[in-house]
């Protein structure tokens, strides 16, 4: 049974629910007050509520149009436990053979025995995968009926959907050794043995009346450490097995996330049927691009699923008329799941109108490839959509906000000066003499816990149940409660906790013109849970100190310094969704200003250190080499343009998580922070050899305990990674720090893990006291 691809789809949709509903239901479930009953009757609800609403937005019902891209966590994950890519150290989680949804839990989250898979960013985006994690003893084979299922379900409410998997070369890409698996074993060398396990999937689903799956391939846009020529023979045996039976549903090839460029060609030469270009993130595919892909169908994905600014019509229809002529057929998508950007504007009546006319989020993007598509037919039917898109556009480009002579003035001045700090050593001697700081200074890494309190004065001063001073009176008891404790604990570097921030890119988005924040704009991050990104909409800058206020209370209550605290440059832009009408290193360079002349405020008012985090620094890493020494070099330099105007007894602080970054320890490097916090307690002190190698001469503090769990390390477990980093990082430059911030661990554990760090410290201090002295 062959059906024609449909003429206007989506390669995903937010699955978490309007009203979140997934995310309370699996909540709901993991603290036991429901049975998996009630979830997965939550969960059916949703899908089929999903599949009606696409229905109504113009998506077609019958065909195959709507993607089913469902998932209770991780589009990963699913795929792993469709394929039978468990760890052997999971024993629990099957029902015979196949995985249960308990089973799929413990893998998302662990259980007193196991910790779970590893979560890692998902291409360049803010959401987290779980890692699967495969050995040559892996035993691929078909574990779960899910997707099958879920197809007929559809099936029977009247929808044809399109079933979805991450495509056999994406999945085995994104894939780690295991522990067990051998020093010469890479993911990608089981191939042969996985895909059997895809062909069943494919005639499961071929049996149940799938005309079309969708096989997600987005590594292919990327750049692996891996010979070109290895990957393309590897695209080739995929497709070429997978296309080969005649009992599956016709194959549809997603690549969001960018250009395919010399993978195109193996994947063209493959049967498949229909394959997805980035047409918004990635290139315009040449004729000669085009030629290769006669025969199948090419699937434009002209509108923008990572970001929420209306589509840009006129751009879209240039685009797709161009390619029209030199392809068999096309269809209009988006370039990404849409899992990225939040449910719809209707639910921000709040925001401003005109800044509204100029968004569009999931379901306005659905409503936008509907219109392109149908243009394609009848070219007329745009043409009152058109008009009201270019109004939209044209108030974007003229309202006085989004370009402020005043603040371009400033950006364009900027000379070198303006980036550079005195030399380190010279830096390092001042700091030295004000500061007065121990050898192996001990600190943590900006907030403490956010008891119920805190969170509920936040939420009373935001409906008007407090008065801001009385608010205010409540955070400054918290932050005093949280100064004492550090001062008994014997801590070096004080911090103020963060109470006052709901989150660390909000708050500040909150505080500084050219944003504006969203009422119901969750986006999922990773398992059940959702962030709010702010909107970065106009020229930025700063109409009052933020922080300082906070800060110097914080000093006045103690003799030890207190570290000022800051989020960084790149890491606003990449948990905001930023302007797309200039270059992201412009708008950094104007956020940097705003943050440089909190750094100049809170110096003035006393504060001798000052922490600038930049957890996201390697996530907007560009996916592909050749662009990533571009982005280096205009995040570095924005960093730097943040931190440039501190005297040089002022210590400058850095703060960077959630990743591996042995590949960027130049840019680290270039950052010419005093001191670096890094997350390095889960990976057991690994980037102390980076650093190591690279010969890093700053301060340093690698995390010595996990804060991602609950757990409390014991004393000799944290003298374990100190001892790792004090042979490989000379204790003059030595820090000793968490891993991140305390903000989501309860006060009673961290009480007790922080006792062990200072204690852990103390014993190391007096152990180099001996190697000095014997
Ligand atoms: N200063 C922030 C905190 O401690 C840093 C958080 C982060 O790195 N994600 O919460
Ligand atoms: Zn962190």
């Amino acid at each position: 049974m062959t059906t024609q691809f449909p003429s206007a789809t989506i390669v995903g949709y937010p699955r978490i629910g309007r009203r979140r509903e997934l995310k309370k239901a699996v909540e709901s479930y993991w603290a036991g007050h429901t049975s998996l009953a009630d979830l997965t009757e939550t969960a059916r609800e949703l899908r089929l509520a999903t599949y009606q609403h696409l229905a109504d937005l113009g998506l077609d019902p019958a065909n195959a149009a709507i993607p089913a891209t469902f998932s209770y966590y991780d589009q990963v994950l699913d795929t792993a436990t469709h394929v039978g890519a468990v760890p052997h150290r999971f024993t629990e989680v099957y029902d015979g053979d196949e995985v249960t949804l308990a089973g799929y839990f413990t893998l998302a989250r662990g259980d007193s025995a196991q910790a779970p898979l590893e979560m890692t960013k998902w291409f360049d985006s803010n959401y987290h995968y779980l890692v699967p994690e495969l050995s040559a003893t892996t035993a691929f084979r078909v574990t779960s009926n899910a997707i099958v299922d879920d197809f007929v379900e559809a099936k029977n409410a009247g929808f044809i959907t399109r079933p979805s998997l991450i495509g056999p070369v994406t999945f085995l890409l994104l894939s780690k050794a295991a522990e067990d698996a051998g020093e010469d074993y890479t993911p990608l060398d089981s191939l042969k043995d996985i895909l059997p396990a895809y062909r069943e999937l494919l005639a499961r689903l071929h049996a149940a009346g799938a005309p079309w799956i969708q096989l997600d391939e987005s590594a292919l846009v990327a750049d692996h450490d891996l010979d070109p020529a290895k990957l393309a023979a590897a695209i080739d045996e995929a497709y070429t097995a997978l296309t080969a039976a005649t009992d599956r549903p016709q194959i549809f090839v997603n690549t969001a996330y960018g250009s395919l460029k010399e993978n195109l060609t193996p994947l063209a030469a493959t049967g498949i049927d229909a394959i997805h270009l980035d047409l918004f993130k990635g290139d315009l595919p040449s004729a000669k691009e085009l030629e290769l892909l006669r025969g199948k169908v090419v699937v434009a994905g002209v509108v923008d699923g990572h970001n929420i600014w209306a589509n840009n019509l006129d751009r879209s229809i240039k685009t797709l008329e161009s390619i029209k002529p030199n392809v068999d057929a096309l269809s209009v998508s988006t370039s990404t799941s849409l899992l990225h950007v939040p449910y719809t504007l209707e639910d921000e009546q709040a925001l401003d109108p005109e800044l509204r006319s100029w968004l569009a989020f999931a379901d306005e993007k659905v409503a936008e490839v509907v219109q392109l598509a149908r243009f394609l037919d009848e070219p007329e039917s745009i043409t009152e959509a058109l008009t009201a898109n270019r109004a939209a556009r044209s108030s974007r480009e003229t309202h006085p906000g989004v370009r402020v002579e005043a603040i371009r003035q400033r950006t364009g001045a900027l000379d070198s000066g303006a980036f550079t700090r005195a030399a380190f050593a010279d830096r390092a001697s001042a700091q030295s003499e004000s500061l007065k700081l121990p050898e192996l200074p001990t600190t943590t890494i900006g907030s403490f816990p956010q008891t119920a309190q805190v969170r509920s004065a936040r939420a009373r001063l935001n409906k008007g149940a407090l008065t801001q001073d009385e608010y205010t009176a409540l955070m400054q008891d918290e932050i005093k409660r949280v100064i004492d404790l550090q001062e008994e604990l014997g801590f070096d570097v004080l911090v103020h906790g963060e109470p006052e921030r709901n989150d660390m890119v909000q708050y500040f988005a909150e505080n500084l013109d050219g944003f504006d924040v969203t009422s119901n704009g969750w986006v999922q991050s990773y398992g059940s849970r959702c962030t709010r990104p702010s909107i970065l909409w106009g020229d930025v800058s700063r109409p009052a100190p933020i922080t300082v206020p906070w800060s110097t209370y914080a000093q006045s209550l103690t003799e030890k310094p207190v570290k000022g605290m800051l989020t960084g440059p790149v890491t606003i832009l990449a948990w905001s969704f930023a302007r797309d009408d200039q270059s992201l290193g412009d708008t950094a360079n104007q956020v940097a200003l705003a943050l440089r002349d909190e750094i100049d405020d809170l110096q003035t008012a006393g504060i001798g250190i000052i922490q600038v985090d930049e957890p996201a620094l390697r996530e907007l890493l560009p996916l592909r080499k050749e662009d990533q020494a571009g982005y280096l070099d205009w995040s570095v330099n924005a960093f730097r343009l943040a931190t440039a105007g501190a005297h040089s007894q002022t210590q400058i602080h850095t703060h960077l998580c959630y990743s591996e970054f042995g590949e960027v320890i130049d840019a680290i490097d270039g950052l010419d922070a005093d001191v670096t916090s890094i997350e390095a307690a889960r990976s057991k002190m690994e980037v102390v050899n980076d650093l190591d190698r690279h010969g890093f001469s700053r301060g340093v503090g690698p995390g010595v305990y996990d804060i991602h769990s609950p757990r409390v390390p014991s004393e000799e477990e944290v003298s374990e990674l100190l001892e790792r980093a004090v042979a490989k990082v000379p204790a003059a430059q030595l820090w000793v720090n968490p891993d991140c911030g305390l903000k989501t661990r309860g006060y009673a554990e961290t009480e007790a893990s922080l006792r062990n760090l200072v204690a852990a410290t103390r014993r190391a201090r007096a152990n180099l006291n001996q190697l000095v002295s014997p």
